[in-house]
């Protein structure tokens, strides 16, 4: 990664306009790794840049990946409708940025979801041709069979596509203690592509009904436990995501 001075590093941080940023760094108000750097000119290295930006902490990511645990009442729409879009629940730099989702979340989906502003990344991210897995955890209306998981993994015919969909794993997940033929409403489903309401036109195709989905898994990268619906963190091994 190349270096820059710090006025510009703040600004392609998304910290505001040009003229904003000087002010900031003119005013004192920025700190380098824990001193305060007064100059807009200095020059640092653009990225990994541990900084304080007016009381906010921040390192400087280049390209900004993140993981978001989405919460349910968010549309990943860039132009959201009757409800908030995701990109709220990003702070101020990012949101400036223009972070897109990689692929999309229903409104009522939780669970993890990808943002960057990297361009190729996203195209990679999204294509067909990549196929990484993504794990959802379903539940059911109706109890969970191994006849419908068999149907899965074989493929159902949605209505605009004439060939079949397979899902790349089903399986019932029976809840703690109980025996293998109890009912259950826990669907786990891995998907490799994205389409539209795929999950809820797959379930839909076995007869039963999706009445809770949340999305567990992309990839190696598996939503962190101590990550609460509404929050936010860096990716920084992009590895875990691409196939
Ligand atoms: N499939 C769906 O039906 N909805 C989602 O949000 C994701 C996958």
């Amino acid at each position: 990664a190349g270096h820059n001075t710090l006025s510009q590093i703040l600004f392609d941080q998304g910290f505001g306009a040009r003229r904003e940023c000087d002010g900031l760094v003119l005013n004192g108000l920025v700190q380098v790794a824990g001193a305060v750097v007064d100059d807009p000119d200095a020059v640092f290295p653009e990225d990994g840049l541990v900084l304080d930006v007016d009381g906010q902490s921040w390192v400087s990511h280049v390209r900004a990946i993140v993981l978001l645990h989405k919460p349910a009442g968010y549309e990943c729409s860039l132009k959201p409708g009757a409800w908030p879009g995701v990109h709220n629940l990003l702070p101020v730099p990012l949101r400036r940025r223009g972070l897109q989702p990689v692929g999309r979340l229903d409104q009522d989906t939780t669970g993890l979801l990808l943002m960057t502003d990297d361009g190729p990344l996203l195209h990679k991210l999204t294509s067909p041709k990549h196929h990484v897995p993504k794990v959802y955890e379903v539940t059911c209306k109706h109890p969970v069979t191994q006849a419908m998981c068999d149907k899965l993994l074989k493929g159902v015919v949605l209505d605009d596509d004439p060939l079949p969909v397979a899902a790349h794993a089903a399986e019932r997940v029976l809840p703690e203690g109980t025996a293998p033929d109890a009912d259950t409403f826990h669907l786990r489903l891995t998907l490799l592509q994205g389409k539209y309401h795929q999950v809820k036109r797959m379930v839909a195709a076995v007869g039963n009904r999706v009445e809770g989905l949340h999305r567990s898994q992309i990839g190696r990268l598996t939503l962190p436990d101590d990550l609460a619906p509404g929050q936010w963190r860096w990716l920084d091994d992009v590895a875990l995501v691409l196939p």
